[in-house]
């Protein structure tokens, strides 16, 4: 390839132009992929695999792009690795018609992009430390959707320089192009049967040199509260109010241990969302942290504080049901350590100093971890998702293809 920054820029381009928004309210009824558009995104992305030198292409009927790159000779026995990114974007902020404003050699000053929408370096340390770099921004209307095209664009042309490199060598790959990831869906039909990678990496992080391979260990709980009603005027003695129990029950949540109080590595109690009645009354709550042990407190601190509600209102009952929803994947990393190791080796190879900071939430890669494949999350160099002020370095792009190509090299070891 003569020029990767050309190729990664027109391919940035050609995808973020690209209208992929998903549709929360159709993935949670289960239609998948939630939008068309999306397995029309699918089709093109097949085309270019196929045009690139990959013929192993197929797109499941939920529109997982599946692509599998055959070892190179001498490496068929080496470790399948896969690479995984994500068609959709965020439904927060319009995706469709987005119109890239590319800022070559970017000076450090404040970029006005477009329709009031200001970028300074003065309250983004990211743009700051991103001077003399090339700058994708918005015009202020959408979203860019580097998340996650910048990873779609990385993986391809990490591909791309692979299959070109003569003397590259490496073991089996496997790619996967998901849908509705931002709906939280986007693991439900991964084909699993298709994939016999038993480690992967999902490209849809943050700023060069960020990895993630910490999440939250997730819960939620969904407390129930039944009171007595009768008419006010000889509710003496006999009223219970479910409205004023769920009150109670949230202004007895630690105010110290919520999401706008806590950050890095200190879980909280998110009230998430409360209907009430005098007879009935719903929270749901969520709860987060990173170990098993930290959640167990929460868990019993929500079911101590339901008890005592129960205590306070004479004839009211409080039931709590708890439900995990997913698992902070450091435990299943921990298990094969290589999976970090040849990440970090190959984070330097390719000129980026490793960061580690946990994810304050989960990704594809929590889920495929659950379900046994470690995989933890690489930087793209895309900053601001889900916004107005979205952007992207060309560099940092090029820097985190060059770590894929590494990494699969080192895998074939
Ligand atoms: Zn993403």
């Amino acid at each position: 390839m003569e020029n990767m920054n050309d190729t990664l820029l027109k391919r940035f381009v050609s995808y973020a132009t690209t209208w992929t928004t998903s549709d929360l309210e159709k993935a949670d009824a289960g239609i998948m992929p939630s939008t068309d558009r999306q397995a029309d995104f699918a089709r093109t992305l097949k085309n270019e695999l196929h045009s690139i030198g990959i013929s192993d292409v197929t797109i499941t009927e939920h529109a997982y792009v599946c692509a599998r790159l055959p070892a190179t000779k001498g490496c068929e026995k080496a470790p399948v690795v896969g690479f995984l990114a994500h068609m959709d974007t965020a439904e927060e902020v319009s995706g469709e018609n987005v119109k890239p404003n590319i800022v070559k050699n970017y000076d450090g000053s404040v970029l006005n992009i477009g329709n009031g929408i200001v970028l300074d370096p003065a309250k983004d340390a990211a743009l700051a430390a991103a001077k003399g770099e090339t700058v994708i921004t918005t015009d202020g209307s959408t979203l860019l959707g580097a998340d996650d095209k910048a990873g779609i664009a990385e993986i391809m042309t990490a591909m791309e320089a692979l299959i070109a490199d003569k003397d590259a060598k490496h073991g089996t790959i496997e790619i996967i192009f998901s849908p509705d990831e931002e709906t939280g869906h986007g693991m439900d039909y991964v084909p699993t049967d298709w994939l016999t990678a038993k480690q992967c990496y999902t490209l849809d992080g943050g700023h060069v040199g960020e990895l993630e391979t910490e999440c939250f260990t997730a819960y939620k709980c969904d407390v129930n509260f039944t009171g007595v009603a009768c008419h006010t005027g000889t509710a003496r003695g006999i009223m219970a109010n479910a409205i004023t129990m769920a009150s109670a029950f949230v202004s007895m949540l630690p105010q110290n241990e919520s999401p706008e109080a806590t950050d890095g590595y200190y879980g909280f109690y998110a009230p998430m969302d409360m209907t009430a009645s005098i007879e009935n009354a719903h929270v749901l709550l969520y709860l987060r942290d990173f170990t098993m042990e930290k959640m167990q407190r929460r868990l019993d601190t929500v079911d101590i504080i339901a008890k005592a509600i129960e205590a306070r209102f004479n004839g009211g009952k409080v039931e709590v049901v708890h439900t995990k929803q997913y698992l902070n994947m450091k435990e299943e990393l921990d298990k094969n350590p290589a999976v970090v190791e040849k990440l970090v080796q190959a984070a330097k190879l390719a000129g980026a100093e490793p960061v580690f900071s946990p994810i304050r939430g989960g990704t594809d890669g929590s889920r495929l971890t659950e379900m046994g494949i470690p995989t933890p999350n690489i930087f793209t160099g895309g900053h601001n998702f889900h916004s107005r002020s979205e952007w992207v370095s060309l560099d940092q792009m090029n820097t985190a293809t060059k770590l894929v190509i590494e990494l699969a090299k080192l895998w074939a070891n």
